[in-house]
């Protein structure tokens, strides 16, 4: 029976039965192999590494560690692929593939969003209502382009680039590989992907998957390691095209290490993007934008609303709503249908977002978080709330990547503007107010590569992604996602 209880921001809050998605239908391995040339191959270093179920510390497999040896194999087996089979692939034939793997990866949609929330620590209602059925939506997307590339750009002729070298985050692992894979197999590239270190499950069984599919081997290599696995990609010789998505400051490595080459680079990095509340705003609807916009996915997203400005005149009305709202956000076992914030991806990020909360209340913030319970073992954060920062506040300034929102306020619409710019990144924005010429007056205005309205977080494989600044450049999704993966002639 639910049982209720006061909190101390005199929230209603539920306790409900526990309702934990069953992970008996899952299919893992011990251990994990390097996937190259279509075949499962130890590492040569021979070591292996453990990941972990951030929720509970618990190790889940054992997965391989590849270093330049292993790089180099699979970037021959990829440049052999590429030669000898995928360029000479009808287009049409290329889309049948990718198709297959998206119907294969929504046959055991279920399996890839239990392992996802494992790994990751992610709410389970997330990688099943979210993660997973996007990833399968890109192969779909990309799909229906290969044979089309001749409208995508034309009166130009089209050319694959040959080898892309892929370097995928934690956030959204399985996500980011769709992001990358799909169009570079509709523009007739083969692949070397490398997901994160904590994060590799999924990438490791949408390698069964594209094995399964019958792909010829070698067209995807995907390999395990750590940082320096992913800069033996960056460095290799035969890499024609590096496709990033993970921090700025990796970003700015990777930049310059293939300054003086002929790689193409698509770099999607980091953000603070900012959440604009004008008066005329829905209020209710707006706040659960707001809590969307940074308590979605632990707030480790990119674009995570982290900044949040709100005209004067209806600030007090809203930070009253929000301290209510995040007061009913349950906390916990991201397995539990009921979860709303998950575990922290690892020990590492736990330690950075807790050290930015210190700083926070060092500089003089005012923070609010509920009095909510967090599990024993596990790495957890309490939804956080920080007022009275300034523009210059080093919480303002630097990514946090985690359930931490800033809170600061405007007069003007020009002066929401001129905040919202202020900072070194700009990924994505969000507006809320009901007039459509303030919608379009901010979108005009703010340096951000998306923008939403009255509404934030929203994906879809045919809107392009991507950043400004120290954000990144180039876009992933949408017809633009193509460019990325062509020589156009
Ligand atoms: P990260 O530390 O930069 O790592 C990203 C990937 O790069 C991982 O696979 C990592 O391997 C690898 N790597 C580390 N050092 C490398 C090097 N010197 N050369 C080549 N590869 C290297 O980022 P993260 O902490 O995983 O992800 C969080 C960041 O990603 C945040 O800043 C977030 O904003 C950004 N992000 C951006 C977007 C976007 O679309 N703009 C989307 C999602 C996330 P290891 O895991 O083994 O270290
Ligand atoms: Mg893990």
């Amino acid at each position: 029976m639910a049982k209720k209880k006061e909190n101390q921001s005199k929230a209603v809050k539920w306790d409900y039965s526990p309702a934990p998605e069953s992970s008996s239908h899952i299919n893992m391995k011990d251990q994990y192999e390097l996937f190259i040339g279509g075949k499962w191959v130890k590492p040569s270093s021979g070591k292996y590494f453990d990941t972990i179920n951030p929720a509970n510390k618990r190790k889940l497999a054992k997965i391989a560690y590849a270093n330049e040896k292993d790089i180099d194999k699979a970037v021959k087996a990829a440049r052999k692929a590429y030669k000898t089979v995928w360029s000479k692939t009808a287009p049409a034939e290329r889309a049948k593939y990718i198709y297959r793997i998206a119907r294969l990866m929504q046959e055991r949609a279920r399996e890839f969003a239990v392992i996802e929330s494992l790994d990751s620590g992610k709410v389970i209602r997330e990688s099943r209502d979210v993660d997973v059925p996007l990833a399968c939506n890109h192969f779909f997307y990309y799909a229906g382009w290969a044979d089309k590339l001749e409208y995508a750009f034309p009166n130009r002729k089209v050319e694959s680039l040959g080898v892309a070298g892929q370097i995928t985050p934690w956030n959204f692992p399985l996500l980011m590989a769709a992001w990358k894979i799909a169009p570079a197999l509709a523009t007739g590239n083969c692949v070397v992907l490398k997901p994160a270190e904590t994060t590799p499950l999924t990438a490791l069984k949408l390698a069964e998957i594209i094995e399964e599919s019958g792909l010829p081997p070698g067209v995807v290599n995907i390999v395990t390691g750590y940082g320096d696995t992913g800069a033996a990609i960056v460095n290799h010789d035969d890499v024609d095209k590096i496709a990033f998505t993970g921090s700025t400051g990796v970003g700015k490595i990777i930049q310059k290490a293939i300054a003086s080459t002929d790689k193409k680079a698509t770099l999607e990095l980091g953000g603070k993007s900012a959440n604009i509340i004008l008066e005329d705003a829905p209020i209710d609807q707006a706040v659960e934008g707001i809590v969307n916009g940074i308590f979605f996915n632990q707030g480790h997203v990119c674009c995570a609303g982290s900044r949040l400005f709100v005209q004067e005149s209806v600030a007090e009305e809203v930070i009253e709503k929000l301290k209510h709202r995040i007061s009913s956000l349950i906390v916990g076992d991201p397995m539990d249908k009921n979860t709303d914030i998950g575990a922290i991806n690892s020990k590492e990020q736990l330690d950075i977002i807790n050290r930015y909360i210190k700083i926070g209340l060092d500089e003089g913030a005012t923070m609010y978080q509920p009095d909510c319970s967090l599990p024993k073992s596990g790495y957890y954060c309490r939804p956080t709330l920080f007022m009275n920062v300034a523009q210059s506040s080093t919480i303002v300034q630097e990514e946090i990547f985690g359930p931490v929102l800033t809170i600061q306020t405007f007069r003007t619409v020009d002066e929401a503007i001129e905040k919202a710019n202020n900072t070194p990144y700009g990924l994505a924005a969000g507006i809320w107010t009901d007039k459509g010429s303030r919608i379009f007056n901010l979108a005009n205005k703010l340096n951000a590569g998306v923008i939403w309205a009255n509404t934030y977080n929203k994906f879809d494989p045919t809107s392009p992604f991507g950043g400004y600044k120290e954000s990144g450049f180039g876009r992933e999704g949408g017809l633009q996602g193509l460019s990325a993966y062509v020589k156009l002639k």
